[in-house]
């Protein structure tokens, strides 16, 4: 009679520590639902818990589609979080802003969140509008560089592909 009290104190144990020890840091979610348009949950776990992730050893981060959560992995969290910090090295803020921003539009419901070429042109176009969301700034480029970015697809032969370009 023992035996099933047991076995669920068990589970429990395990499943407890797993199910609450990620963070759900409120700047990363507020400029993540700019893009996303107010849908889902930007997850940051804890390293232990990354590494126990099945996505840690083939990405910075990933989103459930069908749940509408993103998991972005420590590096990705610290570079987003630290955006406009000195001690965070700028190629992890970068990094921070645009995985943060492309996971954004895979949480989005609009017809191409599954297609990586137009999510990944939207979070280089968002790029500059996102650094600012999380509090950083760019520096003013020295050549003509636009400001403005849009994604245009376009058909060579058969296969469309996704350009972008000034807008
Ligand atoms: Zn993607």
């Amino acid at each position: 009679m023992g035996e099933p009290i047991l076995l669920s104190l068990v589970v429990a144990l395990v499943v407890v520590p797993s199910a609450t020890a990620y963070e759900v840091p409120s700047r990363l979610n507020e400029v993540a639902r700019v893009y996303s348009l107010g849908v889902g949950e930007v997850r940051c776990p804890s390293r232990a818990e990354w590494d126990e992730d099945w996505a840690s050893s083939f990405g910075w981060a990933y989103t459930n589609v069908r749940e509408d959560y993103t998991v972005l992995g420590p590096v990705v969290c610290t570079g987003a979080l630290g955006v406009g910090s000195a001690d965070v090295p700028a190629w992890q803020q970068a990094l921070g802003v645009l995985v943060l921003t492309h996971e954004a539009f895979h949480l989005r419901h609009w017809r191409f969140r599954r297609n990586e070429g137009k999510v990944e042109c939207q979070a280089i176009a968002n790029f500059r509008d996102a650094t600012q969301r999380l509090g950083g700034r760019l520096r003013k480029p020295r050549t003509s560089t636009p400001t403005r970015w849009r994604c245009t697809t376009t058909r060579s032969g058969s296969s469309p592909s996704t350009e972008i370009r000034s807008a």
